[in-house]
């Protein structure tokens, strides 16, 4: 960007606003893109540039970016009241209407619904109430929790000390002690030389194992994963995995939390992602698309066992010490209901199935006549794309290339908002989206491509 006016929402945005996930010094020399409006899978810029919001946003916006019913949703709700809460004994209407959908919908039998305002926040929910069961169980050293490298589970302190990223740790001396760090299933980057699946699964579900006995079962709690990783790389575990790795869990009582908060609602081709990777969770978190983050609301469901331990420990008076002021707000609950009774009408698994599979073949295509495509990779409508130096080898770009950020910039250029994650590139669209939307996408995808191919051969020939 250039110098911008002074006193331009370029240059206060630079002196005022703290971006997240950003780098400061790039950020005040090439400032904000700031973003106007929204029109189904479209968004537009403040000087008017139209962009295929071919990431849902922060993978979250499943229903596009004007979606009026929901806007009445909250209309309709806030001509009741702006606020009321679920401390004490009290709740809004709408909130039980909500968990009770849930709980009908969740793959957890006899559930309840516990609401919050953000993903990280339903994440880390999930941490105390795995610590009350086990306390209740007379276990109250059964504390730890496993996580496994590439996973992302928020940006809270507990939250962010399960993500399995250097960047979320680093400067903030993450995780905390007794937060660990098993293997990501990755089958590309993931196996040794001449592994095959079935070996690759079992040693994951062995080095799980060797850690739990080398800490001790008895200070383990619970083991969080997303069914699919999302911000890791979209990295789809091989057949099996989830069942190798609760075998081991459940021979050692720890419980087994799903981070559904991307996979959630359809994203996967299910309507949860612990169902296309034959995931069981003891409770599972969701935030994102349960509102199409028209509002900021997160929910943990839990099953009865997690129930009766709170039961339990309430037997003598005590109360359940946790709660946000914003859980289980009436307008975050109206529009998540209405989301959701927008996803049964459209009948989102079969959709996003069939747009999936197409999305899928033109990528396929795409990579098919591609020199530098190692993977395509995904499931309903999440995938990730993995560039790569020499797709025979799989040996990765020079990091200092940045392939996948320069690919981030001409697509922007070209109309198109992806995320590069790392040498990946995610595309997350929003579930809305008809053939149209998936073919622009495809050329978008295309034309960018090949203009990075072409970088890339320019400077490997220079
Ligand atoms: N879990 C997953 C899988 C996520 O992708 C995210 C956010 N990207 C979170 C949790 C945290 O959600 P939030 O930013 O709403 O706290």
């Amino acid at each position: 960007m250039s110098q911008p006016a002074p006193n331009s929402a370029e240059a206060r945005d630079v002196l005022f606003h703290l971006h997240s996930q950003t780098n400061s010094q790039a950020h005040a020399e090439r400032g904000p893109l700031i973003m106007d409006r929204g029109e189904g899978i479209h968004v537009f810029d403040n000087q008017g540039k139209r962009y295929v919001e071919a990431m849902a946003g922060l993978w979250c916006t499943s229903l596009g970016f004007s979606e009026a019913r929901l806007k009445r949703a909250a209309a309709e709700a806030y001509d009741r009241f702006g606020f009321y809460h679920t401390f004490n004994h009290k709740t809004p209407a709408a909130t039980i209407d909500l968990a009770e959908k849930l709980c009908s919908l969740a793959p957890i039998p006899n559930a309840q619904a516990y609401f919050a305002t953000s993903g990280s926040e339903a994440t880390e929910t999930m941490v105390k109430l795995a610590w009350i069961y086990h306390a209740v169980h007379g276990k109250p050293g059964k504390r730890k929790i496993i996580s496994r490298d590439r996973g992302f589970h928020g940006s809270t302190i507990v939250a962010a000390s399960m993500c399995g990223m250097p960047r979320m740790h680093r400067e903030f001396g993450l995780p905390l002690p007794g937060f660990l760090h098993t293997l990501c299933p990755d089958p590309y980057r993931g196996t040794l030389p001449r592994e095959g699946m079935d070996d690759f699964v079992a040693r994951l579900a062995g080095s799980l194992e060797d850690m739990i006995r080398q800490e001790g079962a008895d200070t383990i709690a619970a083991f969080i994963a997303e069914p699919i990783n999302a911000g890791g790389g979209v990295i789809v575990p091989p057949e099996g995995y989830f069942a190798a790795v609760e075998a081991v869990l459940r021979r050692h009582n720890i419980l087994v939390l799903a981070d559904e908060v991307v996979c959630g609602f359809g994203r996967t081709g299910n309507m949860w992602g612990s169902q296309t990777v034959g995931m069981t969770p003891d409770m599972m978190a969701l935030a994102k698309g349960i509102s199409s983050s028209y509002f900021p609301i997160s929910a943990v469901v839990l099953g009865k066992p997690v129930q009766d331990a709170l039961a339990e420990m309430n037997k003598g008076g005590e109360i359940f010490g946790h709660g946000f002021t914003n859980s289980g707000h009436p307008v975050g609950v109206a529009v998540a209901l209405e989301a959701i009774r927008i996803y049964e009408e459209m009948d989102v698994v079969p959709h996003v199935r069939a747009m999936g599979a197409r999305l899928r073949s033109g990528l396929d295509a795409v990579a098919g006549k591609s020199r530098i495509v190692g993977q395509v990779r995904g499931a309903g409508l999440m995938f990730g794309v993995e560039l790569v130096a020499n797709p025979a080898t799989r040996a990765a770009f020079d990091i200092g290339l940045k392939i996948g950020a320069r690919f981030d910039a001409e697509a922007l250029r070209n109309g198109l908002i992806i995320r590069p994650m790392g040498d990946t590139i995610a595309i997350c669209p929003p579930l809305i989206i008809d053939e149209a939307g998936v073919d622009e996408i495809i050329e978008l995808f295309r034309r960018t491509l090949s203009t990075v191919e072409q970088e890339v051969e320019a400077n490997l020939l220079a």
